[in-house]
């Protein structure tokens, strides 16, 4: 609806212009910064809307400051009984830019309510500025010193001139909601508003964006770097009575958990200015202890970290501009694959590479991810690459494989516990059997601790035997006694033999020690069992065995003969043996 002249004389007679609030919310954190005000005619039929030439026919007639001051003054009075230190944006048409006494009027106006003016915004459209630019000057200085901040309205249309932002001292630039609007569809749209932000940084002003309708908007703009937010999807512009509520309500959510209130990392280190966030990104480079650079889309290295330049073997200077081929050919028919793949946008983690050869000519291994850059238009610009010298890594790995080898094949389903030493005998890996049976333990099996668990005596043998075999590569079998856990000391039977590397060197002994006691009881008794034969056969010369028909006769020296092959086979022997002749004792 239009209004004419005489509604318009009409209402602000009887005063029935009044503000409507929207609210401003910082992007980062959702909480409610403050509101913008809007003049909205409460007519008293069809209820408070902005009819679309009201602004201009009061501008037009000399009655835009009446207008202000009866939408100013309501404004004031009602957010001053809010709680908080809400902040409040009023809008400044042209022509008041250039009454002389427009700061006074609104110091006063303030003053009235007792508004601080601390919390005011003044938003002015470039427009206004153009016509006057020196009065402008004159009344932005103005109302700078009396504590209010300045805002660039409707940043980027119309006639924007970074003259404008040169000449007066703005706190804030409003991005127009044109650009906002179309911003998800058009990637013209969002460059513009990744610059406007950038710009607004880089001359250290706030930034608030218009129009913000949907939360993939509010994404966007807050990951553009936008301080400050305001649109439909927070809130429309809205009478007294219905911002109590809001400003009373919990923040706004954000776009990620990560940034949420109260999670004071994300909000200081997003607090900090851009050379801020620059220095802390270059210390986190320099002291990082994985390698890091950041390639353009022709790979060559636009930054690294010392660490990386130190694994290529150059300095950092010496990397920047060249390609990833010149600097480490040796490596880059490997990593080419992964590269081209990460300039198309796809993001990899995780390669493994055998590294160049470092000086002292060791070889390794390093893990590699790719990571790709986009600017705000979705385009990739570079690859992050982290590199990440996994040698050590891999050897753990590696003997961690040996020790699980010797667990799972052998240690559990074998009466023998097999070992692994390296080169020098250095016990590496036990299996659990031998170290769950010893009271050693762990502790003292690993190295050559497993020698403390040795019976006294047979500690030198055992470890001469050992050395020798170490030398010569000759295969280990040594016998020594173990206590066990019950105390007893036990016979075991340790069997090993090497392995050898890729110059014949010996690189690990595999072995098994075993149990044998049983086994050494068993030959002690028959020691002793022969003894007494011995001592039997010694006191009767001759023995005569029959079996009532055949008659054997065993000598002396055929009986001492045969006792070299133990009993069992002494008395089958002496069976088969036919005498000849003689009569038999005891016949
Ligand atoms: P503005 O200062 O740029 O105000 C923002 C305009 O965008 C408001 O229109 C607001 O309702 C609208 N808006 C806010 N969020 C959204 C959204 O998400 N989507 C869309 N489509 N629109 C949104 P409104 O209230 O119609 O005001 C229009 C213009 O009239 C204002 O533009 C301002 O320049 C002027 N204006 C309003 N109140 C006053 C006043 O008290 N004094 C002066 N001098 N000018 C005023
Ligand atoms: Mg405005
Ligand atoms: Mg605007």
């Amino acid at each position: 609806m239009v209004i004419d002249l005489v509604d318009l004389h009409r209402a602000l007679d009887n005063d029935e212009m009044v503000p409507h609030f929207q609210p401003l919310v910082e992007l980062r954190t959702g909480k409610l910064s403050g509101f913008e005000v809007l003049a909205r005619w409460n007519h008293p039929i069809n209820g408070p809307f902005l009819p679309e030439n009201l602004i201009a026919l009061a501008e037009q007639n000399g009655l835009i400051g009446i207008l202000s001051q009866q939408v100013f003054g309501k404004a004031f009075s009602a957010v001053g009984l809010l709680p908080g230190k809400l902040g409040l944006s009023i809008n400044l048409s042209p022509v008041q830019l250039h009454y002389g006494t427009l700061s006074r009027q609104i110091q006063d106006l303030a003053a009235g309510f007792d508004f601080p003016l601390e919390r005011l915004t003044v938003e002015i459209t470039e427009s206004a500025l153009l016509k006057d630019l020196q009065r402008s000057q004159k009344i932005a200085g103005e109302l700078k010193e009396m504590g209010c901040r300045l805002s660039l309205d409707d940043f980027g249309t119309g006639y924007s001139s970074l003259a404008h932002l040169q000449a007066l001292p703005f706190d804030e630039l409003k991005i127009d909601r044109s650009f906002v609007g179309q911003m998800t569809k058009r990637r013209e749209s969002r460059k513009i508003v990744a610059a406007i932000v950038g710009l607004g940084h880089s001359l250290g002003l706030s930034t608030v964006a218009e129009g913000i309708e949907t939360d993939e908007q509010s994404d966007v703009l807050l990951w553009l770097g936008s301080e400050l937010g305001q649109g439909w999807h927070f809130g429309r512009p809205a009478p007294f009575e219905a911002i109590c509520a809001i400003a009373a309500r919990s923040p706004w959510p954000t776009a990620h958990g990560l940034l949420s209130p109260g999670n004071d990392w994300a909000v200081s280190s997003l607090e900090a200015f851009p050379t801020q966030r620059l220095a802390q990104l270059q210390a986190i480079y320099d002291g990082a202890p994985v390698g890091l650079c950041f390639l353009d889309c022709a790979l060559r290295y636009v930054s690294l970290n010392r660490r990386l330049a130190e694994m290529n073997g150059a300095s950092v200077s010496s990397h920047l501009g060249k390609t990833v081929q010149e600097m480490v050919p040796e490596l880059y028919q490997n990593v080419e694959p992964y590269l081209l793949r990460a300039v198309k946008g796809e993001a990899i983690s995780g390669v493994e590479f055998p590294r160049p050869k470092l000086e002292s000519g060791e070889d390794g291994w390093i893990l590699c991810s790719y990571q790709p850059a986009f600017d705000e238009a979705d385009e990739v610009i570079g690859i992050s690459i982290s590199v990440m010298d996994v040698t050590e890594h891999r050897q753990a790995k590696e003997e961690l494989r040996e020790n699980e080898f010797v667990e799972r094949n052998l240690g559990e389903m074998n009466t023998q516990s097999p070992w692994m030493t390296d080169a020098e005998g250095r016990n590496l890996a036990m299996s659990s059997q031998w170290v769950r049976t010893r009271p050693a333990g762990q502790a003292t099996t690993r190295d050559l601790g497993w020698l403390e668990a040795l019976h006294l005596d047979d500690l030198k043998p055992t470890i001469k035997r050992m050395k020798k075999a170490l030398r010569t590569g000759e295969p280990i079998d040594i016998q020594y006694r173990v206590q066990s856990l019950d105390g007893e000391w036990r016979w075991m039977r340790s069997r090993g033999t090497p392995r050898f590397g890729a110059q014949g060197e010996i690189t690990r002994w595999y072995g098994s020690v075993e149990d044998i006691q049983e086994q050494k009881s068993a030959e002690t008794e028959l020691r002793e069992t022969k003894a007494k034969m011995r001592v039997l056969l010694k006191a009767v010369p001759v023995v005569l065995i029959s079996d009532g028909i055949n008659r054997q006769v065993v000598t002396i020296e055929a009986l001492a003969d045969d006792l070299g092959d133990g009993s069992c086979g002494l008395l089958k022997r002496v069976k088969s043996k036919e005498l000849r002749g003689s009569a038999a004792i005891g016949d």
